[in-house]
């Protein structure tokens, strides 16, 4: 049997792994196919698909893209992105200034709690251009302003707390276009996670491909429940461990084994996605 983890995050946004420290794990976790799924960022694609290729794993080039509907934050996952399309760049560049910005924000909120958290520090830490709340929390845990990345979240970072920032989010109907335009497969992120099951019937009218019915937060009853949406709509099941390296206890990489056969469903998937006539206004 073979088996693929399609939700994987690197050090290009709040993974703690390098692209080839990823690939060396999913190696050891005997996975044949995975996929980078960072936050609204492609960067770690090339390198890793460099890695994947000199140890013969199957790789495939993807995206975690942070959107809305309806006043409703959820993620999309677009798979076999073209990392060079143009306007997905142009997107994902606008998400990651409005990224940047909010941890000045965050951190300005942390000061005026009377921590002397600096932005210079979780710059220097997230070292990429899609910093998130993990680098400020992660900062906060290497300053010693916090004793651990929980401690950071409760007090500070989590939806609700003083800190909390909002993000600005792509409608989740332009995103499901974002990654068609860029000759992907859109797909719905961990759908138990965000309580968001009224909105599947519209991300399905606007093309959504397929929803993540395995994920590491998901139970099995979860799971079965997004296996019989996928079935009553037509949907591919993809899978991920959403592992973020070494950012939480033990890595998640291994815990969540999509078999093969759904890699091969994309595939028949696209392929006829292509052939199409609906496919020239992709
Ligand atoms: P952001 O995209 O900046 O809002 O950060 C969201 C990321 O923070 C998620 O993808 C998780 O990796 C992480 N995260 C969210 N909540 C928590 C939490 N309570 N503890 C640790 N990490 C969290
Ligand atoms: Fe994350
Ligand atoms: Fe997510
Ligand atoms: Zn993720």
């Amino acid at each position: 049997m073979k088996f693929a983890d399609l939700h994987l995050h690197t050090n290009f946004s709040d993974g703690t792994w390098t692209p080839e420290e990823l690939v060396l794990q999913a190696q050891k976790s005997g996975l044949s196919c995975i996929a980078v799924t960072d936050h609204d960022t492609v960067e770690g694609c090339e390198r890793a698909a460099a890695a994947c290729a000199a140890v013969k794993m199957e790789f495939i080039p993807g995206a975690e893209l942070t959107a809305e509907h309806e006043d409703t934050e959820l993620h999309v996952l677009g798979y076999y992105l073209d990392i060079h399309n143009e306007k997905l760049l142009a997107e994902i560049a606008r998400f990651q200034v409005v990224r940047q910005n909010r941890i000045y924000e965050m951190v300005a909120r942390i000061n005026d709690l009377g921590v002397p958290l600096k932005a210079e520090s979780v710059f220097a830490l997230a070292n990429c251009k899609s910093p998130g709340r993990p680098h400020v929390a992660r900062a906060m845990v290497k300053d010693g302003h916090v004793k651990n990345l929980d401690e950071a979240f409760e007090r500070f970072l989590k939806k609700g707390r003083p800190a909390w920032v909002p993000k600005s989010k792509i409608s989740a109907l332009d995103a499901i276009e974002l990654v068609h335009q860029a000759g992907g497969v859109a797909v719905m992120a961990h759908p138990g996670l965000n309580r968001t099951d009224s909105v599947i019937p519209a991300l399905v009218a606007a093309g959504l491909d397929g929803i993540e019915c395995f994920h590491t937060k998901h139970s099995t009853a979860i799971s079965e429940r997004y296996l019989e949406i996928a079935d009553k709509y037509n949907l591919l099941v993809t899978g991920g461990s959403d592992c973020h390296g070494y950012s939480k206890g033990k890595p998640l990489i291994g815990t969540v084994k999509l078999p093969y056969e759904h890699i091969q469903k994309m595939k028949e998937h696209r392929a006829k996605a292509t052939t199409l006539p609906s496919a020239a206004a992709r």
